[in-house]
């Protein structure tokens, strides 16, 4: 069931954006080659906690960190651990808080360092595939033209869509329906309307899209072990612009130049 948030509880989900915005923001501050996702985990788990929410990933069907963290190849659901990260490596962190009883969920990711163009390409690319999507998020819209825009643009840069996770409705509970892919053919699928809040969140790799998981049961990897990108937001329908609550003051125009 999709469910559409009245004007109170898109307040409560801004807000837990905000938060989320900020923890995230902390988080790019510490990454430098020689920090541990383990580091970065508690960070973010203490900010969060400290503002009065809770971090959503930690306990989530068994999930034992308060981020995922990661690296390369690892699509997402990668595990914090107490190894240094190095210079060059793509690093994809996403978080998720709830405050007040409602949630907010994003992610980014970054080249360690710098200095691998390579990698920076396909996170640029990812991020604007997330832009190119956000602005597809109107009323009247299908949740098919988000998929469009995502697909389109990673496929004319010859990078790989990942098809076996999505994007997904989010409110009181981190996934509501409905599922985003981010493939498909325009003007299909669920007809968007003001209120819905959606997590839009491409994966992209340098290869393939092909994935498979990790010993853990949870970490999805690239089958052609080619690097992976992640950038989510949580963004909300209106009867105007998009807004995404997971980057207060950003516009999808100011975005996308
Ligand atoms: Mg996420
Ligand atoms: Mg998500």
């Amino acid at each position: 069931m999709i469910t559409i948030k009245n004007a109170g509880q898109i307040e409560k989900m801004r807000k837990a954006g905000a938060l989320l915005y900020e923890v995230l923001q902390g988080l790019r501050r510490e990454i430098c080659p020689g920090v541990t996702t383990r580091h970065l985990d508690h960070c973010a788990e203490s900010m969060i906690r400290a503002a009065g929410g809770k971090p959503s990933f930690k306990g989530y069907n068994g999930f034992p960190f308060s981020i995922c963290a990661s690296v390369d190849e690892q699509v997402v659901h990668g595990f914090a651990t107490g190894e240094k990260l190095r210079q060059g490596q793509l690093l994809s962190v996403d978080c998720g808080v709830i405050l007040d009883g409602w949630q907010s969920d994003s992610a980014f990711s970054v080249v360690v360092g710098g200095g691998d163009a390579q990698k920076q390409k396909l996170v640029d690319a990812t991020e604007k595939c997330f832009w190119l999507a956000a602005d597809q998020a109107r009323a009247g819209k299908h949740l098919g033209d988000i998929a469009y825009a995502v697909q389109s643009y990673a496929e004319s840069l010859g990078y790989g869509v990942i098809r076996d996770l999505c994007g997904h409705g989010i409110g009181a509970n981190m996934h509501e329906d409905p599922s985003v892919p981010n493939f498909g053919h325009p003007g299909r699928g669920v007809r968007l309307q003001a209120g819905m809040t959606l997590a839009i969140e491409p994966m992209i790799s340098m290869g393939g899209w092909k994935v498979y998981v990790e010993d853990n049961d949870w970490t999805y990897v690239t089958r052609d072990k080619s690097p992976c990108s992640h950038y989510e937001h949580t963004v909300l329908i209106t009867d105007s612009e998009p807004e995404v609550l997971s980057y207060p003051g950003m516009t999808v125009r100011e975005a996308l130049g």
